[in-house]
């Protein structure tokens, strides 16, 4: 039988994620596989978990990654928060807010939401005047809509939140790695995120935080948490302390990946891969509107990361795709919900975002829409 992988081209990820991987960490998935209990591999666990801390700001002591992607991480702090009948607000303007609440429903919340019409961002004031009239157990939003391009003003709806008992959850698949977050000094509670964005690891883990405040609702939890997989009381008796307990069989390898994406993050330095992320959205931005192309997104609610642009009138949109991918093999990916047909949405995330690629890019789509 032949072997279907000999075929795999390199294909350049300018979609929503994944984005393209680093030869590093492609090596590092190929390192030996160590045992889960293996002293070698706690050490691994251990950088893993400081890192992910500084990435975040945070002092949090939960701080681990979740065997699963990114949904994996919504998923569970949701499921670890939310007991049947709490009272959850969520900001939605886009899919991923839009999950949030298909998640909190199927665990019995009774959801709220504040809505903004997807390509906006979600109005501050809005959630003042909900905060004034309803006690909440959660404030749920995303921070990279990554389904519009839109960045949610997080820290500040983060100050509104601080004045209530509501516990503060973010989305931060899309923006970590790519954008500054900032859990304590924002006072978020509960965050995941994915490593498949802009940390360019393959999909299949879900960094995630709890602040003491998140951790304190867990542990005061009139019923079990329903779901044993996901169940942060019982993975942190893994994750922490000096005698670790099995729980389920870590995905070693996936870890050293992360691993090695993290360790790279930390000798470019943060701040460089974040200006490296500006940079080529802004020549991105610069080379697309040189091609009469407009953004769906205002200039200032724009992310680096994720540029949702507009199909233009007369352009088949899934033609131009299926050309870059076959021709130039250059992945982008397409408008969701009341967006499709009519965006591209094209990543520039981790590994994908040099100057070269979108370069290549750009020329690669000019003979496409020519
Ligand atoms: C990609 C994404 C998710 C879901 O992650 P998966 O890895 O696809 O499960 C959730 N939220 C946001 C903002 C995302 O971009």
């Amino acid at each position: 039988m032949k072997n279907l992988l000999k075929e795999i081209p390199e294909v350049l990820l300018m979609g929503p994620g994944p984005s393209s991987v680093h030869p590093d960490t492609y090596q590092a998935l190929a390192s030996s596989t160590l045992g889960h209990m293996d002293g070698d591999f706690i050490r691994i666990m251990d950088a893993i978990k400081e890192m992910l801390q500084r990435l975040m700001n945070t002092g949090n002591k939960l701080t681990l990654p979740i065997s699963g992607t990114g949904s994996a991480g919504m998923e569970t702090s949701f499921v670890n928060l939310v007991e049947r009948g709490d009272r959850v607000l969520i900001l939605v303007n886009g899919v991923f807010g839009t999950r949030m609440t298909d998640v909190a429903s199927r665990l019995g919340a009774d959801v709220d939401t504040v809505e903004a019409e997807w390509g906006t961002p979600i109005d501050p004031e809005k959630v003042a005047q909900k905060l004034k009239s309803g006690n909440y157990k959660i404030v749920a939003v995303v921070h990279a809509e990554t389904s519009t391009g839109v960045r949610n003003p997080v820290a500040e709806i983060g100050k509104l939140v601080q004045n209530t008992p509501s516990l503060y959850l973010v989305d931060g698949v899309t923006s970590l790695g790519g954008i500054p977050v900032k859990l304590d000094e924002w006072g978020v509670d509960a965050f995941y995120s994915g490593t498949q964005k802009c940390l360019s690891v393959p999909p299949g883990l879900a960094p995630v935080s709890f602040s003491d405040s998140a951790l304190d609702a867990l542990q005061s939890r009139k019923s079990k948490v329903p779901n044993w997989y996901l169940d942060l009381s019982m993975l942190t008796q893994y994750w922490e302390g000096k005698k670790r307990v099995y729980h389920h069989t870590a995905p070693i390898n996936m870890l050293y990946a992360l691993y090695q994406s993290l360790l790279l993050l930390e000798e470019e330095g943060t701040e460089a891969a974040f200006a490296r992320h500006a940079h080529c959205h802004t020549r991105l931005a610069e080379g697309l509107s040189k091609l009469g192309l407009q953004m769906l997104v205002e200039e200032k609610y724009r992310l680096p990361m994720l540029n949702a642009v507009v199909v233009p009138e007369g352009v088949d949109e899934a033609g131009v795709r299926n050309r870059l991918r076959s021709e130039f093999k250059i992945e982008i990916g397409a408008g969701l919900g009341p967006l499709a047909g009519k965006v591209w949405r094209i990543g520039v995330m981790g590994h994908t975002a040099h100057e070269e690629n979108i370069d290549y890019f750009l020329d690669s789509l000019k003979k496409c829409i020519a």
